[in-house]
């Protein structure tokens, strides 16, 4: 059984960045406002995910460590909602089946909170904690019992700079909410949460491109798409400052980046890409889930209706700006 879960774990848990994937986006489902992430070490020795999210009621804090168990029932039902939950309840049992876990977590109606502390899938304490609302998960250690996989831990710089990423990709996707990220003790980045796009793209990107974008809103027929899009001036030498999120959730399809690129064509430089920011908002059942969840990849049921809707949506926020 032991060994299953830590076979099944490696398909969830691939590197301290998908588990600190997996932690953030429990906190959002969970209805936070504020999230803070501390790693240490790349997170290989240590990661943090503290949220003031709804937290959990003490009678259930074991078993939301129990594979497929999930609170989210409604959502499974519709496998095509993949995109509004994790794991299908399969994170935090991944999680705690190869690393030493501590969670302490509250809801508003406890007096107590729950401490829980699982390793290697074996719970080792729960009890009563003082604690404010929401949810604290402390994952140490990972793949300490699953040497083969620990030895596959790429350097802990190499390890952040993935964190790093994905803060930013949340950082940029959620505007409405406030991110901290801890890095060995430094404090990396600290969003604001008032819902301004634009001061997500400075906390990430700096000033000069926060200056450089052009708000963008544009609907047709199934498909509406709100963000950013950076002025040509502002174009890269490479495609990470692409930002794609579909509903909410980070994304990368290359019929979205070839629509965007094409419409800036004319417009920049042979071997430059665009800054943007822009969350597409779409029916999940558009969109194709039949891809590993722990994949950013997606497709589409229409890839030519995306690609057109995407060109025109670029090209119609060109037109009319003098540029
Ligand atoms: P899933 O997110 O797919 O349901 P997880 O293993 O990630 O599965 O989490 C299991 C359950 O634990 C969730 O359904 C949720 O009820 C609860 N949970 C996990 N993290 C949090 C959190 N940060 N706040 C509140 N509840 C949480
Ligand atoms: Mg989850």
């Amino acid at each position: 059984q032991k060994t299953i879960n830590k076979i099944a774990a490696g398909e969830v848990v691939e590197s301290p960045k998908s588990v600190v994937k997996e932690l953030t986006e429990n906190a959002m489902d969970a209805g936070a406002s504020t999230v803070t992430v501390e790693i240490r070490e790349g997170g290989t020795s240590y990661i943090r995910v503290t949220d003031n999210g709804c937290g959990i009621p003490k009678d259930q804090v074991k078993e939301a460590f129990l594979r497929h168990s999930t609170s989210k029932l409604s959502q499974i039902e519709d496998l095509e909602h993949i995109f509004t939950m994790g794991f299908r309840g399969e994170a935090l049992a991944s999680i705690a089946a190869v690393a030493q876990v501590e969670m302490t977590t509250k809801t508003k109606d406890e007096e107590m909170g729950t401490l829980i502390q699982i390793s290697g899938g074996e719970v080792k304490t729960i009890q009563d904690v003082a604690c404010t609302e929401g949810t604290t998960v402390v994952v140490q250690n990972l793949f300490y019992n699953v040497p083969a996989r620990r030895k596959f831990l790429k350097k802990p710089a190499t390890e952040s700079s993935y964190v790093s990423d994905l803060m930013n990709k949340l950082a940029l996707g959620h505007p409405e909410m406030s991110f901290c990220y801890i890095n060995n003790g430094a404090s990396i980045l600290h969003t604001s949460g008032n819902g301004d796009g634009r001061a997500s793209v400075f906390y990430v990107y700096g000033k000069e491109a926060a200056n450089a974008m052009m708000e963008i809103s544009y609907a047709k027929g199934d498909y509406r798409v709100t963000g950013l899009i950076g002025k040509p001036e502002l174009s890269r030498g490479n495609r990470n400052y692409e930002n794609l999120f579909i509903n909410g959730r980070f994304i990368k399809n290359s019929i979205v980046s070839s629509a965007v690129e094409d419409a800036y064509k004319t417009r920049i430089m042979i071997g430059k890409f665009p800054v943007y920011v822009l969350n597409l908002e779409v029916d999940p059942s558009l969109v194709d889930v039949n891809v590993h969840p722990a994949k950013l990849e997606v497709r589409f049921k229409n890839d030519d209706e995306v690609y057109d809707f995407f060109y025109d949506a670029i090209s119609s926020a060109f037109s009319g700006q003098v540029l």
